[in-house]
């Protein structure tokens, strides 16, 4: 059981180990073999950055009951995909920037991330959890308006800034009913457990799989729960998932 971290430290790229306020520098790959050094820092002294670097987003939508429900949607028959930019991707305590040269409209989506460890490619369901390397959150930040005008997603998950990932990396999560929880400035706007999704993490990863290779590092949003809503300029979201920690931005103009 691991909390695996990337942060920014006099200039350099690192990763670490996340040991209660501490970060344990680590030598080799997250992806493969590592070892920790004796290089220890302060968790406040060090810039977070998002814990892996994706080639690619792939996002589920409506893959919760509720969530369904508050949009009056059918359950689906099977997952919904749709790719968010690997150029989107920010980090905890990073600025989620409002486009308000093209929307009126942006949500957040609090959601459990897959982070995948190995490539993958026409996996059977069964053999789905030796491909992930660990949990994560996203925030699966979403143009409204955006969504409803055009048919594709492409725009409305697609700016610059949109796709917020961390803190860390967990190893090792009881992923089929752990809380996922959202505060906009401090007030509960989404709580649910992920025992109420429609398709669970390893369908998932499988069916993905099944469609294009899934590359070390990739990550896969696993769609939001119910009680998703609108944020403004100044916000504060975070998405909070039990066993994880908290995924902390702020939302600006520029
Ligand atoms: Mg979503």
């Amino acid at each position: 059981m691991l909390k695996l971290a990337r942060f920014l430290k006099n200039g350099l790229i690192k990763y670490g180990v996340v040991e209660g306020e501490n970060i344990v520098e680590i030598e080799g790959s997250i992806f493969g073999d590592f070892k920790k050094t004796s290089v220890k820092r302060k968790l406040d002294e060090v810039k977070p950055l998002a814990p892996c670097e994706p080639s690619k987003i792939v996002a589920i939508g409506l893959n919760y009951k509720a969530h369904a429900a508050e949009f009056s949607k059918p359950l689906p028959e099977e997952p919904m995909l749709f790719l968010k930019p690997s150029t989107a991707v920010i980090g905890t305590g990073d600025d989620i920037v409002y486009p308000s040269h093209m929307s009126r409209r942006v949500d957040y989506e609090g959601e459990l991330a897959i982070v995948i460890g190995k490539k993958a490619h026409m996996i059977k369901k069964e053999d789905a959890k030796e491909y992930i390397l660990g949990y994560t959150c996203i925030n699966d930040v979403t143009a409204r308006d955006l969504q409803g005008k055009d048919i594709q997603y492409t725009r409305a998950k697609g700016f610059d800034t949109f796709a917020p990932i961390g803190p860390c990396i967990e190893t090792d999560l009881n992923q089929e009913d752990v809380r996922i929880e959202t505060y906009l400035n401090g007030e509960k706007r989404q709580d649910t457990s992920t025992c109420d999704m429609i398709f669970d993490v390893y369908h998932l990863l499988s069916f993905i799989s099944c469609v294009m290779t899934l590359n070390s590092g990739d990550v896969i949003a696993t769609g939001t729960p119910s009680g998703v809503g609108k944020m403004k300029h100044g916000d504060r979201i975070e998405i909070r998932i039990q066993g994880i920690g908290s995924l902390v931005n702020t939302v600006s103009s520029k």
